[in-house]
């Protein structure tokens, strides 16, 4: 690598620079060994031990999480988005005090609302971009985690990282942030203030719907991701190299893929705010978007690719306009380089702050017109 400091994407789409140092191949070797070598003196020189908390293609890809994160203290990557934020919940203890979005990934909702619990974790949910109910609901010296998803899922409203920070800190409690729709290409929420920064990888981090992973990145090596590093390690929710590649792999094209997906999404959103079957718009980069002015000060480059549309017509009008896509594709997820579309009251369930109207929109990288003609056509097909 150059003297001179290097830009992100230029990083990123290098994976660092590493190449293989046995063929000098620009890429490095996927490593399979699920164990290593003792030396003489039965010692471990290499600082491989065992395959579960120990690969070097994993580890690989961790740094070039970190480096996007700006974590100081690292990353680490686990078996799914959930396997990563549920470690964070895990390195608690029984009794402890957590304050969460009320509006967030419905999965990670539901396991606070069963399993956590169960566990006797203390769950509160709030709006955490009203920062008075925030402040309200975390009781000093007695919460221990704010878990905040922003943009959140599927109303993209936004929390104010930086205040948030400033709340959990004051009253002792850590931040935690779900960036899985902002990506470090539009938010590092460690820069603003935020201890824990989490990533369904699943998502646009590896961009081809193809891998199932979750990471964490810390800003503080400090006694908590202490923790979180012995949950991952003992309780083995580890990625495994194969899946490590392939989102190092997405993380190359991590900037353009975002650059063209965010792009086409602030083109839906304004187009869409315009058609005569679509009621409002939710996105985050509109300047009538509740978050729009705390998304203009903590995202960069643009404001995502996820937005959703409510549907003149109803419930039974959304879901029939879904039914009619013929470019997008109508299935759950996000991220990817294909645009997604999904009726999500329908799945999110009882409980769920999601309006019946709501269609999520994941926008890929297919031409802009393209999709936009297709969403027409739906809208007109499930109005009629
Ligand atoms: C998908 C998703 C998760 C869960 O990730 P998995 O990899 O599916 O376990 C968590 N948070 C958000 C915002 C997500 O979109």
């Amino acid at each position: 690598m150059t003297k001179r400091p290097l830009h992100p994407r230029s990083l990123a789409a290098q994976a660092m620079g590493e190449i293989d140092p046995l063929t000098k191949g620009v890429v490095t070797p996927i490593h399979i060994a699920t164990t290593y070598i003792r030396d003489e003196d039965n010692g471990y020189s290499s600082g491989f031990v065992y395959g579960r908390p120990d690969n070097e293609t994993v580890r690989e890809a961790e740094t070039v999480l970190a480096m996007l994160e700006e974590a100081k203290a690292g990353a680490l990557l686990f078996s799914s988005g959930m396997a990563a934020a549920t470690a964070v919940f895990q390195a608690l203890s029984p009794g402890d005090h957590v304050v969460a979005s009320k509006v967030m990934y419905w999965a990670l909702r539901s396991w606070l609302l069963t399993e956590a619990t169960r566990w006797g974790l203390k769950i509160e949910f709030v709006e955490t971009d009203d920062l008075t109910a925030l402040k309200a609901a975390v009781k000093p010296g007695v919460t221990k985690l704010v878990w905040a998803e922003t943009p959140s899922n599927p109303l993209w409203t936004i929390t104010d990282i930086a205040a948030a920070a400033e709340i959990a800190h004051a009253a002792g409690a850590k931040l935690a942030v779900d960036s899985t729709c902002a990506s470090p290409v539009h938010t590092r929420p460690l820069t603003l203030g935020a201890d824990i920064v989490m990533h369904a990888a699943t998502k646009v981090l590896n961009g081809h719907s193809d891998v199932v992973a979750g990471a964490l990145c810390a800003r503080e090596d400090d006694a908590f991701w202490n923790r979180v590093k012995t949950v991952r390690k003992m309780q083995g929710g580890i990625l495994g190299p194969f899946e490590a590649y392939l989102l190092m792999r997405g993380m190359r094209t991590l900037h353009v893929r975002q650059e063209r997906q965010t792009a086409s999404a602030m083109t839906l959103a304004q187009k869409l705010s315009a058609h005569p079957l679509v009621a409002r718009v939710l996105y985050p980069g509109l300047p009538q978007h509740p978050g729009h002015d705390i998304a203009a000060r903590q995202m960069q480059n643009g404001f995502g690719y996820m937005l959703s549309i409510q549907v003149t017509g109803g419930e039974k009008a959304a879901i029939k306009a879904a039914a009619h896509v013929e470019l997008y594709k109508r299935a759950t997820s996000l991220g990817g380089v294909e645009s997604l579309i999904e009726h999500r009251a329908s799945i999110e369930g009882a409980g769920s702050p999601c309006p019946v109207d709501l269609l999520r929109l994941s926008t890929g990288i297919e031409d802009v017109e393209d999709l936009y003609n297709d969403l027409d056509q739906a809208l007109k097909t499930g109005h009629a």
